[in-house]
């Protein structure tokens, strides 16, 4: 007895470490190496478990530096992405943050516990539910998902200290910039063949800045007309 318990212990210690330590890996391959360097953003990035977010067939590839099918023809993003875009929108704990394509849920779980709440919105119905029910079971608390078109954004909860766009539209929607709070700031991926990771910033009067910070390739924001 005492020794299957002491087997099924070191089973479930191992299993942890086995996840935790690729997740290391992955920050200080990836992630440190190409010049992240938030601590809060690569804590997070250390502790959350990737693989939990990726289909089980590929859930050994989780923490490899690529993005990866998810199903739908959807893809989660290479890591080094989700924490460059994650630190560029210098978060704290006070925010409220809407994001525009849930996909699997990990973006979403690495916000979470840099902010106070995160609103996200999948197209994909599959996509959406999968996404609310591996939030739930791994207990995030703080992380709304709905499904639905994310191009005016989610207007009954605006407006949003940060917006994070995982999807590109070929314009920035004017409904994000409107729904941005003063003092406000987005990162979203914008264009169609090619696209930019672009940062919008709306000072406390209203006035809005942008900058192109990173070539990128993302799936397209679908816009239904
Ligand atoms: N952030 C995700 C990866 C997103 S992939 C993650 O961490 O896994 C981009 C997602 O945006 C896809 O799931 C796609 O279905 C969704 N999408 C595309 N257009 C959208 C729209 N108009 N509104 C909401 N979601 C959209």
């Amino acid at each position: 007895m005492v020794i299957r318990f002491l087997l099924l212990f070191s089973f479930v210690i191992a299993q942890q470490s086995s996840w935790e330590s690729k997740a290391v890996k992955m920050v200080n391959e990836q992630i440190i190496v190409r010049g992240v360097t938030d601590q809060d953003v690569l804590k997070v990035l250390k502790t959350t478990p990737r693989h939990q977010f990726v289909p089980p067939e590929i859930a050994d590839y989780a923490y490899d530096d690529s993005p990866l099918p998810i199903g739908e023809g959807q893809t989660i993003s290479q890591p080094y992405i989700v924490a460059f875009m994650t630190e560029i929108l210098e978060m704290d704990s006070s925010h409220k943050v809407l994001e525009i394509g849930t996909g699997s849920g990990y973006q979403a779980a690495v916000l979470s516990p840099l902010v106070k709440q995160v609103y996200t919105i999948e197209i994909v119905k599959t996509l959406a539910d999968r996404a609310n029910s591996t939030l739930k079971k791994l207990g995030y608390k703080n992380v709304t998902v709905r499904w639905g078109d994310g191009y005016g954004g989610w207007p009954e909860e605006a407006p949003f200290d940060r917006i994070i766009g995982t999807a590109a539209p070929a314009e920035i929607p004017p409904e994000l910039i409107e729904q941005l709070k003063p003092g406000g700031k987005m990162v979203l991926p914008v264009g169609t063949k090619w696209q930019e990771l672009i940062v919008v910033k709306k000072s406390f009067s209203g006035t809005i800045s942008k900058k192109n910070v990173l070539p990128v390739r993302f799936v397209p924001m679908v816009h239904p007309e």
